[in-house]
């Protein structure tokens, strides 16, 4: 199997270099690549790297992932988020190969308490989801095969992302406010790589399994608990925090206002995901664990 991979240095785009490796031959892009055109604005460059390459799989990990900023944007997250993808999957289309793209659980707005079925009717908040709803549309009409993975809160030890953040400013700050009525699932970089990796194997000679499908570890929590299972992890091992644990305060979304507006309801079910691929996904704990792990021995 040949594999083109778009987005390599990302956190999801990392992991998935080691979890494709058994699969076959993995072609890994970034922007910077130079056999190979893997800058997503360069639309006429990615047609031709997927002529070139002509490969059985194209996975695009790479997105403009700034969600405040993209608020005021004009045209660059049109072109990374919507006609990138679009492209892509024109190209799949065309040599009848797949397109994994991920997505996300801010395309619905956030409203009732329960989780997401892929059924659901999505309404992005903000314009970084917009874009994401945008690029499932163009893929699915494309008719190339697909699959479509929306997760939530991804993580990882290399990378930024919130956990990390959390821990940064716990160590500069005496309190630190968080807010506690956003739900939803941190998920691992390495566990959306893996169970990539899985469906694709799965589904490469099964094009009726072209689909949206929802991944995320399982399990809730809102970022207030997420932050103080972190810290308190964190303090376990032995990392001294200018944060004492009565030095988190829980506040509401309304407390920190931000350019880009996020849903309250994340939870995504991800049942269809389960069931299709035979897979079992593991609790958000495990996933934090394993990176707060990696991420504190790199530290010392
Ligand atoms: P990251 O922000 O870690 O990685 C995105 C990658 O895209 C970066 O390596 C970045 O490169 C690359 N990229 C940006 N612009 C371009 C470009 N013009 N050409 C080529 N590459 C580019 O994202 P994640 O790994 O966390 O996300 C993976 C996917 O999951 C994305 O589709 C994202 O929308 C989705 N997702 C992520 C969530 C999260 O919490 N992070 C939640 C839900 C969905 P560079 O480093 O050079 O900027």
């Amino acid at each position: 199997m040949k594999i083109l991979l778009f987005g390599r240095k990302g956190q999801v785009g990392w992991e998935l270099l080691r979890s494709l490796a058994p699969l076959g031959e993995v072609i890994a892009l970034d922007r910077h690549s130079e056999n190979f055109c893997g800058d997503l604005t360069n639309l006429e460059g990615i047609a031709q790297t997927v002529r070139d390459v002509q490969p059985d799989v194209i996975i695009n990990a790479a997105a403009h992932t700034a969600v405040d900023k993209i608020e005021t944007e004009e045209t660059l997250p049109q072109i990374i988020n919507v006609l990138a993808p679009e492209v892509l999957a024109i190209e799949a289309k065309k040599i009848n190969a797949w397109l994994v793209h991920y997505s996300t659980d801010y395309v619905f707005d956030g409203s009732g308490k329960t989780p997401w079925l892929e059924t659901d009717s999505p309404n992005p908040l903000n314009v970084y989801a917009k874009t994401k709803l945008d690029a499932e549309q163009k893929i699915i009409a494309s008719q190339c095969k697909h699959l479509i993975f929306r997760t939530s809160w991804v993580h990882a030890s290399r990378g930024r992302n919130f956990a990390k953040m959390m821990f940064n400013l716990a160590k500069e700050h005496k309190t630190l406010k968080v807010i506690d009525d956003q739900f939803g699932a941190p998920t691992g970089a390495e566990l959306v790589a893996d169970v990539t990796a899985h469906a694709v194997r799965f589904a490469l000679d099964k094009p009726e399994l072209s689909g949206i499908y929802h991944l995320v570890a399982s399990g809730e929590v809102n970022w207030y608990n997420y932050t103080k299972f972190v810290l308190d992890y964190c303090r376990k091992a032995g990392v001294d925090f200018k944060t004492p644990p009565s030095g988190l305060i829980a506040v509401p979304t309304t407390a920190f206002p931000t350019p880009a507006k996020r849903p309250l309801n994340s939870r995504l079910n991800t049942n269809k995901l389960q069931t299709t691929f035979n897979l079992t996904l593991p609790d958000w704990k495990i996933g934090v664990i394993h990176m707060l792990d990696e991420f504190l021995e790199r530290r010392l």
